[in-house]
């Protein structure tokens, strides 16, 4: 029989929890789901300056908006004082540590372990076999005294005391793994498979830190990422299925994750990538889902405007915010440019603006007429981007597109840069395109 797989999420809760870290705790739960195992939760807490309660609890509610379960604890080491003490006893009994002076000042004394000075072999999923030889290391320092135990020892007892058989994290921590081993094997324990995870860089090549921008998970939400497409990005920062997808579901990483495919160099976090993969999460929501999201993120004065003409904001949905929307704080972006103000207000005229090129006002306002006259032939009912589109296309072809649809679409909004003339007359409606086409009889 296989053994049942058991990994862990072992966050220390001294602040927000930083994507890289985010993203060792999905390769655990990827891996422990895939193989039907169990993760365990645990706060390594031990740092009692440092940590605090509140910054536990912003984890756990990270991990529950990533749906990232887990299905023990959560524990915290600062609870687990006495078996630290008790494992340290033991280890110094049975001649495997020592207490010492922790300089030569005599400030204090330390427990130190006595370093068998052998090699050790790290079994390492990305890097393969890994042999080193302990001796640099010196008898390390593994608690401040028996009561007061240090991170490596901590790591080990909750290890082995959590059945952990994968042990999957950053590559920042590749350098503990040979100490940690030799802790497991004095304490006569199984070593687990370890699995070190390729340091995550910015566009620059360097270390991903908050210089680079967003790094914790409150920021992308803010931003108005999808917890879905986080999840996704931070799935491929060192994993791929082997071929060219790239947007998954929790769900389909479970399917697909494997930890042969976890690559050894670095993974470059790109926001223009996040972007992308976040725009193809978006087009998965339901329609309500996504109007939902996006009326969030507009001003309270057009959110009102909008809520109370709910088939406008539809149809801005549909054509507009769904082609341009690659987060949803892009339609705030989009509110502050001032980009919806005409859908509720007739822009001026603005003769400059009209003209395309150099033909002057008098051919736009002819050519809007002549364009009116043609759509006045599409019924309510007929009335679609296409159909719009179909009316004007082959006979402004005739004329010179330009000469057309640029005074179409100036006059419809007033706006240098807008959506095309035939999206801006679909969401206005045909009665409002009219009134806005025909201009003849204003500024005479
Ligand atoms: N508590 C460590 C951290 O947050 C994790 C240590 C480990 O994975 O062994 O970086």
């Amino acid at each position: 029989m296989t053994q049942q797989v058991i990994t862990r999420f072992p966050p220390s809760p001294t602040g927000l929890m930083h994507i890289g870290n985010i993203r060792s705790l999905l390769f655990n739960y990827l891996y422990a789901r895939k193989h039907n195992g169990e993760i365990v939760m645990r706060f390594e807490d031990t740092d009692r300056e440092r940590s605090k309660q509140e910054y536990a609890d912003l984890m756990l509610k990270d991990l529950e908006i990533l749906g990232l379960t887990y299905d023990q604890g959560p524990f915290y080491q600062s609870q687990k004082t006495d078996r630290y003490t008790a494992v340290i006893k033991q280890l110094i009994d049975e001649g495997f540590a020592y207490e010492a002076e922790e300089s030569n000042d005599g400030s204090g004394k330390v427990i130190r372990f006595k370093n068998p000075n052998t090699e050790v072999t790290v079994i390492d999923c990305v890097r393969g076999e890994i042999t080193i030889d302990t001796t640099d290391f010196g008898d390390f320092v593994i608690a401040r005294s028996v009561d007061n135990p240090l991170y490596h020892l901590t790591v080990v007892v909750d290890d082995i005391d959590g059945g952990i058989t994968h042990v999957i994290r950053g590559e920042d921590h590749i350098t503990s793994t040979p100490r940690q081993i030799l802790l497991i094997q004095a304490l006569g324990a199984q070593v687990p498979v370890y699995a070190h995870l390729p340091l995550i860089v910015g566009d620059d090549k360097k270390k991903l830190g908050k210089r680079h921008g967003a790094v914790n998970l409150s920021q992308f939400l803010e931003m108005g990422y999808l917890p879905e497409a986080v999840v996704n990005q931070l799935a491929l920062l060192g994993w791929n299925p082997g071929d060219e997808r790239e947007i998954f579901s929790l769900e389909e990483l479970v399917q697909e994750f494997s930890l042969a495919r976890i690559q050894k160099g670095a993974a470059t976090f790109s926001y223009q990538k996040l972007d992308d993969i976040n725009k193809q999460h978006m087009l998965r929501l339901s329609e309500a889902n996504y109007k939902e999201h996006a009326i969030e993120f507009l001003s309270d004065d057009t959110r009102n405007r909008f809520n109370a003409d709910k088939r406008l904001f539809d149809k801005v949905t549909s054509s507009i915010l769904v082609e341009r929307l690659n987060k949803f704080s892009d339609v705030t972006q989009m509110d502050r440019d001032r980009e919806f103000e005409y859908l509720f207000e007739k822009p001026g005229i603005d003769e400059n603006l009209m003209s395309f090129k150099d033909e002057g006002f008098d051919t736009a306002r002819k050519n809007l007429a002549m364009a009116a006259d043609k759509l006045e032939q599409v019924s309510e009912d007929q009335w679609t981007i296409e159909n719009i589109k179909e009316v004007l296309w082959d006979w402004s072809g005739e004329i010179g597109r330009g000469s057309v649809l640029h005074p179409m679409r100036t006059v419809m909004t007033g706006m240098q840069r807008s959506p095309d003339p035939f999206t801006v007359a679909y969401v206005l409606g045909k009665k409002e395109t009219l009134v806005r086409l025909r201009i003849s009889n204003e500024n005479e």
